[in-house]
């Protein structure tokens, strides 16, 4: 069979789904694979080191779907890529289906498999498929480089002929994936880096980053994180105000904030509320990781980087993996890669779509002309 990776055609988007390092690997698995021509130019790839991978150099993507059994995108398709849809035909790329309902109802009469990278179970077995968790510890890693590039100020305290300088103080908010990335790209920079989240099982994991976790004094437990899955929930109005009152009183300290926090399903909880931004330094910066989703940062524009009345810098860019396309094209290529390895168990080029599957079965969205989403949940951890 044939796997073929079309030019992303959302605006502004660089990353790519196959490289010529994982084309090689889908090669071992019994595969041919097409790239349409000029698809990795942004991330770095040319089209000459796909050709020296052995992979067909495609001169348009009506030619490159049409001649794909798979097609392995990153963004969801637009209504121009679903059209090109055949029956049979299999898309792996994200999807967001709960968002997508449209698009869901358009490869179901297409007739089209569609597995969501964002669908992937959250399991250890699944880890090496994760997409969402290899592209969110890129946005942590690159939002404290963005957050370096507006700061005017070294990471690191240094003693200095010229004088002495004070490390930088680094508020991480939300400690997932990429808020323990970005725990540990700036202390590695040698901020003196502080970390919050909800969740109070995360308290070991910010301070094996070396940062330290900011406790309140709140005395009943906030959440059963059984009970959500190990995801957040939303926070008691109690809960909130002890939280935001701790996030007053470090406000005036902290250099840079990093914002990540999320709740599944919902918009981003406010939680750096304009007066914080007032009462900040002149030239400290917040990076806000959620602005996607509306923002943490009560000043956040999605897509912008805006300065407060009082100097300080929030940057609100929703495409920080894009924004390091080589990296996060080559992690998301390997999650695919891993993908088509359970898709191919005799690696003899034939996909089988195993819907008894836990993994298979979780990602898969439409299926011989069904909706399957949602998925039931996986019977195993
Ligand atoms: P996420 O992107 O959904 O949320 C980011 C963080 O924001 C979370 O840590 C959340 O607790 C926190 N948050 C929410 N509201 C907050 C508030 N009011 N104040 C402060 N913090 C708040 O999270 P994620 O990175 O997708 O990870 C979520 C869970 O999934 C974690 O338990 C993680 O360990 C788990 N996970 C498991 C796997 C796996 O097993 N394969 C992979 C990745 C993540």
């Amino acid at each position: 069979m044939k796997i073929g990776a079309p030019k992303e055609i959302f605006e502004g988007e660089a990353r790519v789904a196959m490289t010529p390092d994982s084309a090689l690997q889908l090669q071992k698995l019994g595969y041919d694979c097409l790239i349409e021509t000029g698809a990795g130019d942004r991330a770095g790839f040319t089209d000459e080191a796909y050709k020296q991978a052995g992979v067909e150099v495609v001169h348009s993507a009506s030619a490159l779907w049409q001649a794909s059994d798979i097609v392995i995108k990153v963004r969801e398709p637009s209504d121009e890529e679903a059209a090109r849809l055949r029956n049979g035909q299999t898309l792996i790329s994200f999807f967001w289906p709960a968002q997508n309902e449209a698009m869901l109802e358009t490869c179901k009469s297409k007739g089209a498999n569609v597995i969501a990278m964002d669908m992937v179970p959250r399991i250890s077995r699944a880890q090496k498929m994760d997409a969402l968790s290899s592209m969110a510890n890129i946005a942590g890693y690159r939002a404290v480089i963005e957050a370096g590039n507006n700061f005017g100020r070294f990471f690191t305290g240094q003693v200095t002929a010229a004088g002495k300088v004070p490390p930088a103080k680094v508020l991480v908010v939300g400690a997932g994936v990429a808020g323990l990335a970005a725990i540990g790209t700036a202390t590695s920079l040698g901020a003196i880096t502080y970390a919050f989240d909800v969740r109070p099982e995360v308290a070991e994991q910010i301070e094996s980053m070396g940062a330290e976790f900011v406790y309140l004094d709140f005395e009943e437990e906030t959440q059963d994180g059984a009970e959500t899955g190990g995801y957040a929930a939303p926070s008691s109005p109690e809960f909130r105000e002890k939280q935001l009152e701790k996030f007053r009183e470090l406000a005036p300290e902290m250099d840079i904030v990093i914002t990540t926090a999320l709740i599944p399903g919902r918009p981003a909880p406010k939680l750096w509320l304009e007066d914080m931004v007032a009462a900040m330094k002149p030239g400290s910066v917040v990076v806000d990781l959620a602005a996607e989703k509306g923002g943490n940062c009560d000043l956040t524009v999605a897509d912008q980087k805006v300065v407060s009345d009082n100097g300080v810098t929030i940057v609100g860019y929703t495409d920080f993996p894009s924004r390091m396309a080589t990296q996060s094209s080559t992690l998301y290529s390997t999650n695919i890669r891993h993908m088509m390895t359970d898709l191919t168990p005799e690696k003899d080029g034939k996909v089988v779509h195993n819907m008894e599957d836990d993994v298979i079965r979780g990602a898969t969205v439409t299926y011989e002309g069904e909706i399957t989403f949602p998925p039931p949940p996986p019977k195993v951890k």
